[in-house]
């Protein structure tokens, strides 16, 4: 009578992966496939490719899904055909070379943490600029053979894909990753179970992360994943998407990356000489270490010299907006457990994240931490280092901005990755076989005015037919499939010519890259487009973020625009910005355009990614195009803003974009002079390749990393660690000595002779005195003079001048200076004293300034 009731329980599943099938003879392909080497090596892309090239396409080129995929009987097949097994073990005998080389330990090693990684389209952890940058990172230095590993994490269902209805609405979809089917491994413990690291939230409970490998040539990435059966349903879905949730998950994410990463790092053993934190995410990783030095025994302000000397800091935000915030109370529930570890208070840890400590109202800000924690900061181009000298200022209170110490390595991109099989074919054929290991060497790149202007403007015409084919396939489809009339396919393709001049555009939607500046007048953009003499077609692509409603609303305005008649395939917009279109798009159009804000575009590397291909830019001067641009090899939308009204602006800069078109553009682009090309064009494509390009390598931006902050750390964190961190006990206690007694120090006297509030010629020299009680502190103090003027509104540095220590009577220092300011007009003078030692590796590192 009991057969009403149910009895079951619920299943426990166990997962079981199963292995492709691989002939013996094709048992090489397996490795291949699991070392992303291939991303960047074309004829290792090719062996997968003639598989099946319908399914590497479907599989958006991955091997290891296409080897799953692909029948028993092909793979017999292929086993058997002599051709294919010689250039197989001829691809295979080049990656074991490549991989069997000694890593190089004459240069400091670096353990490095990012939240996103864009390697490869077929791993979908990445959403756009820093995540490829990262990535290109890697495959150079796997390729230039540095010491040096990578943290991140692996999302399950990543970053979405993108399509669009008919009416231009963009549609996300988020499709789970199998993490079987990628080309990653698990790292496995002794017993040859997946490697679990337990990470600590809060007192009360742990998460489980399980860690996966991804091979990128040399380099090892160590990935986490929640999704482990160990965990809880709030915990499972911490690395599922990326940046989704809300801001309990993000708090989630980093702590996972930092504290889990680097707890996985002790796990495996592996310890670098710097921590470089590739934006704020991963700064938590400064609170493990400092535990851990504390552990060892020494002091929380000890441990942080230590931590600080052998940290870099990449900020890549330029506004404050875009920086990670926590509130108190959410910071707390998490992070109160570290108070103990660190043996500081909780608003001592609070403070490290503010701009104002003592501030209840301020968040915990990851950035602001980052800059306390890290020796060295540093922006990704020329002008985003100013922009953050100035976005940081209220954290080094007493100095000018452009006195912070912030550097700057502005960015490039991995060649190999980005630069078409047709250019590298090319440049073997022209350039020094040396050329491809030292990619940043200008001298190679000169070999391109030898190549016959013919051979360029012929094979540029490939790519943009190879465009043309590429886009019919993939925007007929697109559109049947988000079920428009069939006839919209027809109508755009019969007037979209691969003979016009193309212009590209694509990134991320947001708005402060100014898509909408090019549809600021359509008249005029009609008569542009449709000059039957000189015809453009105009190419979009870009994801808006989920919760971007304008950038949403910009590509649907777009979209709309581009099913208007006198539109119709002459502007497009392309769904699913990912590296694989990015790749078609930078290397296939004539023309990069990028339109953004000016001083919003930290770098921005897709125009770096033209170069390589022989695309010219047509760009706003910001970012990297602000000093990598140059007369006769490219174009520039001057960068002085004059408008404080946006839309002024916009219109002016809009103004500017007609006119350069119509004017410069055009004109250059379709001039014959009897020839069926443009010589004008070749000589700009030329001028590019040999004076931009090398510039913007990912090579280059390696070796700067290194002489500008890696070098500089190892040696530091050294010096301080010697002789069981003898220096680094030093230094903690002569700063101590110096803030307890930084207010008792007494200015007994200035003598301006009649310098100050005076009016003096210009060039005249007047000699300053200062004496100051240092109050039995031993020369500690350094003096200066700051003569300051007006500078396009601003105040800004015209002279620091530091006076010298001339007598010493007991605690009475006198520092004498000579004063003189060439230029006549109107400038203040002040002064200001500092602590000093050689120890410090800068200002800003102890940050006490009193002015006078
Ligand atoms: C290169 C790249 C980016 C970054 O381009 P920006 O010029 O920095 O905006 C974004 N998404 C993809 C897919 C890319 O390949």
């Amino acid at each position: 009578m009991e057969f009403n009731s149910y009895n079951a329980n619920t299943p426990k599943w166990r997962e079981i992966s199963v292995g492709s099938y691989l002939p013996e003879k094709l048992k090489n392909l397996s490795e291949i496939a699991h070392n992303l080497w291939w991303s960047w090596h074309d004829e290792a892309q090719e062996l997968f490719s003639v598989i099946d090239t319908e399914l590497w396409n479907q599989t958006r080129h991955n091997p290891v899904l296409l080897l799953e995929k692909t029948s028993h009987e092909r793979l017999e097949e292929l086993s058997e055909d002599e051709n294919y097994i010689e250039k197989m073990n001829s691809v295979y005998a080049s990656f074991r070379r490549y991989i069997d080389t000694e890593t190089n330990h004459s240069r400091p090693s670096v353990a490095y943490f990012s939240m996103e990684y864009g390697l490869d389209q077929a791993l979908k952890i990445y959403s756009g600029g820093l995540g490829i940058l990262a990535g290109d990172y890697l495959k150079e230095a796997s390729d230039s053979n540095v010491d040096l590993c990578a943290v991140g994490l692996l999302y399950r269902y990543g970053y979405f894909d993108q399509t669009l209805s008919m009416d231009g609405q963009q549609i996300a979809d988020y499709e789970a990753q199998n993490f079987g089917h990628l080309p990653i491994e698990k790292v496995t413990t002794e017993e040859g179970k997946q490697l679990v690291i337990h990470v600590p939230y809060a007192d009360s409970f742990t998460v489980h992360a399980n860690v996966w490998q991804v091979n990128v040539g040399r380099i090892k990435l160590y990935l986490l994943d929640t999704d482990n059966e160990l965990n809880s349903e709030y915990d499972r879905p911490i690395t599922h998407h990326l940046y989704g949730g809300d801001l309990e998950n993000r708090l989630k994410q980093e702590i996972l990356l930092g504290i889990g990463g680097m707890m996985m790092l002790d796990e495996l053993g592996i310890k670098k000489d710097i921590y470089h934190c590739n934006e704020g995410h991963a700064a938590l990783i400064n609170i493990y270490r400092l535990c851990k030095y504390i552990k060892e025994g020494l002091s929380f302000n000890e441990a942080m010299e230590l931590v600080r000397s052998s940290s870099l800091y990449t900020v890549h935000t330029p506004v404050p907006a875009g920086h990670d915030y926590f509130e108190e109370q959410l910071f707390y529930k998490y992070m109160k457990g570290y108070t103990d570890k660190l043996g500081i208070s909780w608003e001592e840890l609070m403070d490290l994240g503010r701009q104002n400590p003592g501030d209840k109202n301020e968040r915990f800000c990851m950035s602001v931490f980052a800059c306390k924690t890290c020796q060295e900061v540093n922006g990704v181009s020329k002008l985003h280092q100013e922009v953050s000298q100035k976005m940081f200022a209220p954290i080094w209170k007493g100095y000018f901005p452009e006195e912070n110490h912030v550097g700057y390595v502005t960015n490039g991109v991995h060649f190999s990755t980005w630069c078409a099989k047709e250019w590298k074919e090319l440049f073997k054929e022209y350039f020094d076989e040396k050329f491809i290991s030292n990619l940043s060497d200008e001298s190679y790149w000169k070999n391109i005015y030898n190549v016959p202007d013919e051979k360029i403007w012929f094979l540029r015409q490939h790519m943009k037919n190879k465009l043309a084919d590429f886009l019919k396939k993939k925007c007929t489809e697109d559109w049947l499939n988000s079920q428009a009339n069939p006839s919209l396919g027809i109508s755009t393709f019969s007037k979209f010519s691969s003979n016009a001049l193309m212009i590209g555009f694509g990134r991320r939607f947001a708005t402060y890259k100014r898509a909408h500046l090019l549809f600021t007048d359509l008249d005029r953009l009609s008569k542009i487009v449709n000059d039957p003499q000189k015809p453009v077609v105009f190419i979009f692509a870009g994801k808006a973020h989920p919760n971007d409603g304008p950038g949403k609303d910009l590509i649907k305005q777009i979209v709309e625009i581009s099913r208007r008649p006198e539109f119709l395939g002459k502007i497009l917009f392309v769904e699913n910005y990912d590296m694989e279109l990015a790749r078609k798009l930078v290397s296939c159009v004539d023309i990069w355009m990028n339109t953004p804000t000016r001083l919003a575009e930290a770098s921005g590397t897709s125009g770096e990614k033209a170069l390589m291909n022989g695309v010219l830019n047509f760009s706003v001067l910001d970012g990297w195009w602000y000093e990598g641009y140059k007369k006769e090899a490219g174009w520039a939308i001057p960068a002085e803003s004059v408008y404080q009204n946006n839309e002024y602006q916009d219109k002016l800069d809009a103004e500017l974009i007609y006119y350069t078109l119509e004017n410069e553009i055009l004109p250059l682009y379709y001039e014959r002079h009897g020839k069926d090309f443009s010589e004008g064009w070749i000589k700009y494509i030329k001028n590019s390749i040999a004076n931009i390009a090398p510039h913007y390598t990912m090579k280059r931006q390696l070796d700067d990393y290194y002489d500008r902050f890696y070098n500089k750390l190892e040696k530091r964190f050294k010096v301080l660690s010697e002789n069981n961190y003898a220096k680094a006990k030093y230094i903690t206690t002569w700063k101590k000595e110096i803030a307890s007694k930084w207010n008792d120090i007494e200015i007994k006297s200035i003598d301006t002779g009649n310098g100050l509030n005076a009016t003096i010629k210009a060039g005249e020299e007047y000699d300053i005195t200062i004496v100051i009680d240092e109050k039995g502190l031993d020369d500690a103090i350094g003096v200066e003079s700051v003569i300051t003027h007006i500078q396009n509104g601003n105040e800004r540095i015209y002279s620091v001048i530091p006076l010298e220590l001339i007598s010493r009577n007991g605690n009475l220092y006198t520092f004498k200076g000579k004063s003189c300011i060439s230029n006549a007009g109107s400038f203040k003078q002040s002064f200001r004293m500092y602590p000093k030692n050689k120890l410090l590796p800068h200002r800003q590192d102890f940050c006490y300034v009193r002015w006078f």
